[in-house]
């Protein structure tokens, strides 16, 4: 099979443990950056082309799209789709996952439990707000953050209204988050790959962190998923249409909670700490369900 995989990086290591599981099962496998593809859209005969030549003998892709790229890198996803290419997830569901909003209020209809969360238009009301979520302490997450950047633990009224005042100000939208104090600043991620979780772990911010984040200091280890957070994370995963995904789950008192999916999951930590091989799992997937 000829399977590319959509990404800015050759070097990452999620990259080349694909390329590397790829070729062990005797595929073609190129990397490619998405930005430096032109679409050619026309009548009956969409193409992709990538320097000197047209990507028309691919048979599935991977796409490895960043935050900082969603318009574009989905723009490519989508005229592979548009050419029959089969792909790990669909450019409309990566779209979606994006939107950390729209994504919690389909999961809220669909029956899962997160942090109670609020959004309103810029707000000077921060009272208010805050009595929505049950008072202080809560987290005020920017909708566009990722890597932890953006989010803020305010302890106290006061902090709550000067930093939404901030982002008010800037016009950056952002969400008002119930705080889950007894998560102890380590949050759980289940990676699922065709429908199944297949690795688990948890990581625990750094000292005096409540941000778990491998980017902000983090650490992670093997963690068991127990059935409640497996059929948690696979309802969220399958409302959102991610056959393929990182879903971050919060421990509190009344349950796992989902706080966030992510369409590109990383498999550098979740393959070191679960000893599971992801990226076999993930080319498995390609070779079971590309349409012949
Ligand atoms: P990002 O997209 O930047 O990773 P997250 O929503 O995942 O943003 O938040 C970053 C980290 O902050 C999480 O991994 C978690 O450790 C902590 N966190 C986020 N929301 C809450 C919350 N409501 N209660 C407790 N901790 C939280
Ligand atoms: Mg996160």
């Amino acid at each position: 099979m000829n399977i590319v995989i959509l990404s800015r990086n050759k070097d990452l290591y999620s990259t080349q443990r694909l390329v590397e599981e790829g070729e062990r099962r005797n595929h073609l496998v190129e990397v490619i950056d998405p930005l430096e593809c032109d679409l050619i859209i026309e009548k009956e005969k969409p193409t992709v082309s990538h320097n000197d030549k047209y990507l028309d003998y691919v048979d599935a892709i991977i796409p490895r799209i960043g935050a900082s790229v969603t318009y574009y890198g989905c723009a490519v996803v989508r005229q592979f789709e548009m050419m029959n290419v089969f792909s790990t997830v669909s450019s409309d569901a990566i779209i979606r996952s994006r939107d950390k909003l729209r994504s919690f209020q389909h999961l809220s209809k669909a029956g899962v439990d997160m942090p109670k969360t609020v959004f309103t238009n810029y707000s000077f009301d921060v009272e208010k707000v805050i009595s929505h979520v049950g008072g202080t302490p809560v987290v005020i997450k920017l909708l566009e953050g990722t890597q932890g950047i953006g989010v803020v633990l305010a302890e106290t009224k006061n902090a709550a209204e000067s930093v939404l005042e901030a982002f008010n100000g800037l016009e950056a939208r952002a969400l008002v988050q119930e705080y889950i104090a007894e998560a102890k600043g380590s949050d759980l991620r289940a990676l699922i790959v065709d429908n199944q979780v297949v690795g688990g772990m948890k990581r625990q911010g750094k000292e005096g962190e409540f941000r778990s984040n491998l980017h902000r200091g983090g650490t992670y280890t093997y963690h068991k998923l127990n059935e409640e957070e497996i059929k948690l994370a696979l309802k969220a995963a399958q409302k959102l249409k991610l056959p393929i995904c990182g879903v971050d789950i919060l421990q509190s008192n009344r349950g796992p909670l989902i706080m966030e999916i992510n369409s590109t999951p990383g498999l550098e930590g979740i393959e070191g700490a679960s000893k599971k091989n992801i990226a076999q799992a993930i080319i498995t997937y390609i070779e079971r369900n590309r349409h012949s």
